[in-house]
């Protein structure tokens, strides 16, 4: 009699292509569902099989697509299509997406040493004021009317030139000017405060949970919380607004995500959360990549850890990269009481790109569909007049009663709640990628995706050119886009 294998322990749900985590070639990866989870098999010729988990919801993972909203093409490109992605950023004429977050790392160098730090902090370069005039310039050029420009590094906080680069982007006309910072220099120095509060910059707010465990894994600290609450409370008295970024990590502050929801909603200066999976890249490759924590693990835990003030069913993908990469809720805030956005509008009725349903107008001049796509997008930054907004026609669309003529003190009642997983070196999936909404500006004009930033040498090749470049006007010279879209 015949004998027949048995059934696979996995439904082969899609392909893509990757890398191998240790020479970082590009070889095809399957997608897979398993045990209601999802995962990515590779193999690599010369390193042998990889497999890492990429999301844990099966179900929700199948059904993203339709939340996948088709891409707004750049002005301008940067590059020719030559070795084929991801080889050709960029952004080169085959990626899907406009950059809705352009990021400028202003130096390598930073006041603290994190063992998680994926830009692996420390010495290298620092651009100088004409750099980012110039690499302002060229997203200028490239995106027409930029929307967010974050300066990052290292820390650029401790850039002596950093208070007239964040001028030169709001000279620019960029809307939204953000600073990624741990905080050190915001709490102590009260110049630099005054500067963030005139150029209304919103603070991007490294803040990983209030356990000295927790800071003495990832950043090296375990002191460091009571600079980072100083800090803080410095930030309200300058009416600054701050999404705080914790980094969560398998095993460390898991635990601790109900209590920072609770803190952030109580703080006058923050605004929203901005939840990211530990990035397993840079300084901190070390983890166990079926076991990583994903966005459905930290919902699930939001949803426990808060007593169900926030809820799985509130957060919604972002439709403007790939769905899997952010998923976000915006909730109304009075007192003790939460009413996220999601419970009050069929959410599907406006970001289904499949049905691509028509949905009347709620009022005259009340465009719904377009105030929550711009709430659903990695642009959004809550706290500024342009969110707050769109936040106003969101809550009056569903009854809450909001004064849409004055919105003097809806800022303090909008609050968000952003869960973030980029990808590493074992889950990079170029399908993700090709519509990547956030890159990396370089001071040639390239735009560089983050998650291939990161993941596959040019954050090492940028690192090594701009540390070594004898600077200078070659530096500066106008960007030749070879492909005007
Ligand atoms: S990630 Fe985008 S810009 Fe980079 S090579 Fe691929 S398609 Fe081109
Ligand atoms: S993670 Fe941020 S604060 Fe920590 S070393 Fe890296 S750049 Fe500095
Ligand atoms: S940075 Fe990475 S995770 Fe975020 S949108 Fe781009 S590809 Fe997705």
């Amino acid at each position: 009699m015949s004998q027949q294998a048995g059934p696979a322990d996995h439904v082969f749900h899609e392909l893509t292509r990757s890398i191998c985590p240790v020479c970082r070639r590009v070889i095809d990866a399957q997608v897979l569902l398993r045990g209601g989870k999802v995962y990515m098999r590779k193999r690599c010729p010369e390193h042998g099989p990889f497999e890492a988990l990429i999301y844990a919801d099966a179900e929700a993972y199948t059904s993203l697509a339709k939340y996948n909203r088709p891409g707004a093409r750049p002005l301008a490109r940067a590059t020719a299509v030559d070795r084929g992605c991801p080889h050709d950023c960029g952004l080169c004429p085959d990626h899907e997406q406009h950059t809705c977050v352009g990021i400028i790392e202003v130096n390598t160098a930073c006041n603290m040493h994190c063992p998680l730090c994926f830009a692996d902090a420390g010495a290298g370069f620092q651009l100088s004021l004409p750099d980012v005039e110039g690499i302002l310039d060229r997203f200028v050029a490239a995106e027409g009317s930029p929307e967010v420009v974050q300066f990052s590094g290292g820390e650029p906080s401790i850039h002596p030139e950093i208070v007239p680069m964040l001028r030169a982007a709001r000279d620019h006309g960029i809307r939204h000017v953000m600073l990624n910072t741990n905080g050190k220099r915001i709490a102590t120095d009260d110049a630099f405060v005054a500067a963030l509060s005139e150029l209304r910059v919103s603070v991007y707010f490294q803040f990983d949970g209030f356990e000295p465990e927790t800071y003495r894994i990832l950043r090296g600290e375990p002191d460091i919380l009571t600079t980072k609450l100083r800090a803080l409370d410095r930030l309200a008295e300058a009416r600054c607004s701050v999404i705080l970024v914790p980094a969560i990590e398998r095993g460390v502050n898991e635990s601790e995500i109900g209590r920072i929801v609770d803190f952030a909603l109580a703080h006058p200066a923050v605004r929203g959360i901005n939840f990211q999976a530990a990035f397993h890249a840079g300084r901190h490759p070390d983890h166990d990549p079926l076991h990583r924590m994903t966005i459905p693990e930290m919902v699930g835990k939001i949803q426990e850890q808060t007593a169900g003030r926030f809820r799985r069913s509130d957060f919604v993908p972002v439709p403007c990269c790939f769905p899997i990469c952010n998923s976000v809720t915006y909730a109304y805030v009075e007192g003790e009481e939460v009413l996220p956005i999601p419970r009050l509008i069929r959410m599907d009725d406006y970001l289904d790109y499949i049905a691509n349903r028509v949905v009347p107008d709620v009022g005259p001049g009340w465009d719904l569909k377009d105030a929550l796509e711009r709430l659903w997008s990695s642009a959004a930054v809550p706290g500024t007049p342009e969110a707050v907004r769109d936040f106003a026609l969101s809550c009056a669309a569903c009854g809450i009663d909001v004064d849409l003529a004055g919105l003097r003190g809806l800022a303090d009642r909008m609050f968000m709640i952003m869960l973030q997983d980029f990808m590493d070196p074992w889950t990079f999936s170029q399908k993700n990628v090709m519509k990547c909404c956030k890159a990396v500006l370089l001071p040639d004009g390239r735009q560089i995706p983050f998650c291939a930033y990161n993941n596959l040498g040019y954050r090492e090749q940028v690192r090594s050119w701009l540390a070594n470049r004898r600077s200078g006007p070659a530096e500066r010279e106008p960007l030749t886009f070879v492909f005007p879209a």
